[in-house]
């Protein structure tokens, strides 16, 4: 009997190194790669806009490599298990094959489909495409999950940069006949066109990237340690959208480095490769401690006094105004506002402003890290439950291996240290640009005389300091001290 297959792809949208596609390839005579449209199966966490952007992108790409291959991907929407088995009934499969999802809500759905189809006879499979190593694996001595980064990448490094990739098929089966929607009655793509910046900046798909992580292995790779830290120059591999959506997997990025410089584990990409462990670090802990996308790791922050939503925000306006004002930034601050509009344009921020914002909105603000957590959500290409939540509470002092809390990122000398001329700054915050570099991370502190020959005019061009970073600084201290110590009244603001 000719065996046919369903190959259920989800964020696993590439040829290369994807073992479902391998396995469903060697299985069976044909194979059906089927993407199903079901946003609601992944709330409160589905897609967000930029999200959506970039998978009308990558599906549209792996349509055309697919049909390079003489296949296709068919497209369709609707409850997953529903559809898994009306399709499998209508082209007459016995097997589905796919590669693991690691949010909690996916999770749960895929093991009660898992279970679903295998009591209707069918033989389903799932495998491994997005991590060097399953987060359940990975233990302490005492059988704990890591809370530490420093200690999961020692326990895991030597282990993890074996990893190889897996082989693409040299077959490629043909797709039997079924017939789905057309990619844009999904929807993926904005109504109101404001993609532009999006489109000028990525082009989502596997071949681009991996042409990406060529170019980046091959060339700026050795001066990452360096270039990674500075925002106004592209010195990082800009994969982050690529390896979510599984474009790309982190196995072929280490093979990549080991044909290009020897291992791995060589000293010019150890810097690179923890910036990967930190990936699967991030999946670990989603995956143990699946509530931490909304609420913290540490407990003590269940009590911490944010500002709330009517409270004032230090600076006359209320936490929603200055929430406002943060998303569309316009806080004052230079840094944190080139950030917010690098975001706003690109879909993208630049992971050392990625922390200075995050810090600016959840300390100087004191506005609760979820509430950033959630725009970062909606307007990021590589928006990433595990790398966002991680990011998010590690930035607000709430997380696993938590800077102290009052390690409050200062966005002016960070801005001075990691953006010394200002070139990023001017970039996105062009009102600015007249400014000497003495000057561009704090305009306030310019001489009335230097803002007007340089063509700046504050609060009319670019907003005054919504608040002064000296000041609210302390007040996150106080904020903190309330929980360090249990008995200890909440301060007034
Ligand atoms: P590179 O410097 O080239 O790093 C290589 C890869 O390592 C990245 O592509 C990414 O997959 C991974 N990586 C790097 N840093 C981290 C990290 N801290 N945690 C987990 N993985 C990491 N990353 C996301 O992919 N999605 C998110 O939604 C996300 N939200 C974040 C929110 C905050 C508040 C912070 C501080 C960081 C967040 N990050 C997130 C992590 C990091 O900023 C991005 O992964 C990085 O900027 C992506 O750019 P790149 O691909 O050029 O990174």
């Amino acid at each position: 009997m000719t065996e046919t297959a369903i190959l259920w792809l989800r964020r696993d949208l590439r040829l290369a190194d994807n073992p479902a596609l391998a396995a469903a390839m060697s299985k069976a005579e044909r194979v059906l790669p089927l993407y199903i449209h079901a946003p609601g199966e992944e709330a409160p966490w589905a897609p967000g806009a930029a999200s959506r952007w970039w998978l009308h992108g990558s599906l549209a790409s792996l349509d055309r490599e697919l049909g390079a291959h003489g296949s296709r991907l068919a497209i369709t929407q609707g409850d997953s298990l529903e559809t898994l088995c009306a399709v499998a009934r209508e082209i007459g499969a016995t097997q589905v094959h796919w590669n693991r999802l690691y949010d909690p809500v996916p999770r749960g759905r895929d093991t009660r489909i898992k279970l679903a189809l295998r009591e209707q006879g069918l033989l389903v499979e799932s495998y491994n495409a997005a991590l060097l190593r399953e987060p359940w694996e990975v233990r302490t001595a005492s059988g704990e999950p890591y809370r530490v980064y420093t200690a999961f990448w020692r326990k895991c490094a030597p282990e993890l940069l074996e990893r190889k990739p897996t082989a693409t098929p040299d077959i490629f089966r043909p797709a039997p006949e079924y017939t789905g929607l057309p990619l844009a009655e999904l929807g993926l793509l904005p109504r109101i066109r404001w993609d532009q910046g999006l489109a000028a900046r990525w082009e989502p798909g596997e071949p681009a990237a991996l042409a990406r992580a060529r170019t980046f292995v091959e060339r700026d790779l050795p001066g990452y340690a360096v270039r990674r830290d500075l925002p106004g120059i592209a010195g990082t591999s800009a994969l982050s959208a690529s390896l979510h959506f599984g474009e790309i997997g982190p196995r072929r990025l280490l093979a990549l480095i080991g044909e290009l410089h020897g291992a791995p584990s060589s000293p010019t990409a150890e810097t690179y490769v923890r910036e990967l462990v930190w990936r699967e670090f991030a999946y670990h802990l989603l995956f143990h401690y699946p509530r931490t996308p909304e609420v913290p790791l540490d407990p003590r922050f269940a009590r911490f006094p944010w500002r709330s939503q009517e409270g004032s925000s230090g600076s006359g306006l209320s936490a929603e105004e200055a929430l406002a004002a943060w998303q569309s930034g316009r806080t004052g601050i230079p840094l944190v506002d080139a950030g917010m509009r690098e975001l706003w344009h690109t879909g993208w921020m630049h992971n050392r402003v990625r922390m200075a914002v995050a810090s600016f909105l959840t300390k100087n603000l004191l506005i609760p890290w979820q509430a950033g957590a959630r725009w970062f959500w909606d307007t990021l290409v590589d928006a990433d439950l595990a790398a966002n939540t991680l990011g998010w509470q590690w930035t607000a002092g709430c997380g696993a291996d938590a800077a102290p809390y009052f390690r409050i990122f200062n966005p002016v000398r960070q801005g001075g240290r990691f953006d010394p001329d200002g070139d990023y700054v001017r970039r996105w915050c062009p009102e600015l640009s007249g400014l000497p570099a003495k000057h561009i991370h704090q305009p306030w502190t310019a001489p009335e005389a230097l803002l007007r020959t340089s063509g700046v005019r504050l609060g009319q061009d670019y907003p005054r300091p919504l608040v002064d970073l000296a000041k609210t600084r302390q007040e996150a201290l106080a904020a903190f001290e309330t929980i360090k110590r249990p008995w200890a009244s909440q301060p007034s603001f």
